[in-house]
């Protein structure tokens, strides 16, 4: 079997796959010949990805929702397995990172964090779980992050979610281990992506350091002294998908650069 051949007919869900890291996930797993789902907030990127990737000869389908609403995520879903068939491969990669010190007491900012990093993580997987139970094979993959085992400052509530989102990949993880479904994280440092990149704006704007000093920075917590690109992300998240990868369960893989270690 070739390479491009290896998740032929497997249908994976990405969510957050219009732009940044899920886009290059989504991109990565329809060469390996799965179907795709794309699903994020914004219509106008996705249906743009879903015609890269139709034009490609993926199978392609594309679902608004928002990944903090079990109602709205679990519409999508059904939309999606009405369109190409049981989930197989979940890519819970929908997230953002928005910092803020911890004196102020921002609820609405906590509240958000946990919502889109740790809540849809745990819905995505409620909702796409049982039908990979029923088929006997399943393939879950949830984005976390370097602050996933790790702390940073100004970032306690996105620290706090993707902790959750560990913790969530072990537990599951355990509970369906004989039942040929894995669960795993994906930890990258840095990464090149609007999320780094409004990162590095708002530093600028609070501190006055230019935003080239801020994505800098960024740079240096990286010992190879650069950011991750979105495409070794996705490279360790296809390698967890595809077949060979079937004991390897729990696990939390940094893709950062020798930054955690
Ligand atoms: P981007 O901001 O480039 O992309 C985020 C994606 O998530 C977009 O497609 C966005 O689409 C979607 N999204 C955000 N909120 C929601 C929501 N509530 N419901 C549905 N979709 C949503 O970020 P990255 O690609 O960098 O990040 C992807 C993942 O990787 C995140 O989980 C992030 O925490 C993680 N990560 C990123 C790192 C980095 O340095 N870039 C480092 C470590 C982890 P839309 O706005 O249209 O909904």
């Amino acid at each position: 079997m070739s390479n491009s051949e290896a998740l032929q007919g497997r249908h994976a869900l990405v969510t957050g796959g219009g732009r940044g890291i899920g886009a290059s996930i989504a991109r990565t797993l329809a060469s390996h010949g799965a179907k795709i789902t794309l699903l994020g907030r914004t219509a106008a990127t996705l249906e743009s990805l879903a015609a890269e990737l139709t034009g490609n000869g993926t199978q392609v389908f594309a679902a608004t929702a928002d990944v903090g609403k079990r109602e709205s995520l679990d519409a999508a879903f059904a939309a999606a397995r009405a369109q190409l068939g049981r989930i197989e491969i979940l890519i819970n990669n929908a997230g953002q990172a928005i910092s803020g010190p911890i004196t102020k007491r921002d609820d609405a900012l906590w509240d958000n964090m946990l919502a889109t990093n740790l809540s849809g993580t745990y819905f995505g997987i409620q909702s796409a779980l049982p039908e990979m139970l029923q088929g006997g094979y399943g393939r879950i993959v949830n984005i976390a992050s370097t602050a996933g085992l790790t702390g940073y400052p100004y970032v306690a509530a996105y620290c706090a979610a993707k902790h959750g989102v560990i913790g969530l990949t072990r537990a599951i993880a355990r509970e369906v281990a004989t039942r040929n479904v894995t669960v795993n994280a994906v930890c990258p440092g840095y990464t090149d992506t609007e999320l780094v990149r409004e990162a590095a704006a708002k530093i600028s704007a609070v501190t006055g350091r230019k935003l080239e000093d801020a994505l800098l920075a960024m740079t240096k917590s990286n010992p190879q002294g650069r950011l991750i690109r979105p495409d070794e992300v996705a490279n360790a998240v296809a390698w967890l998908c595809l077949p060979g990868s079937d004991s390897v369960t729990g696990q939390s893989i940094v893709v950062a650069g020798g930054e955690l270690m």
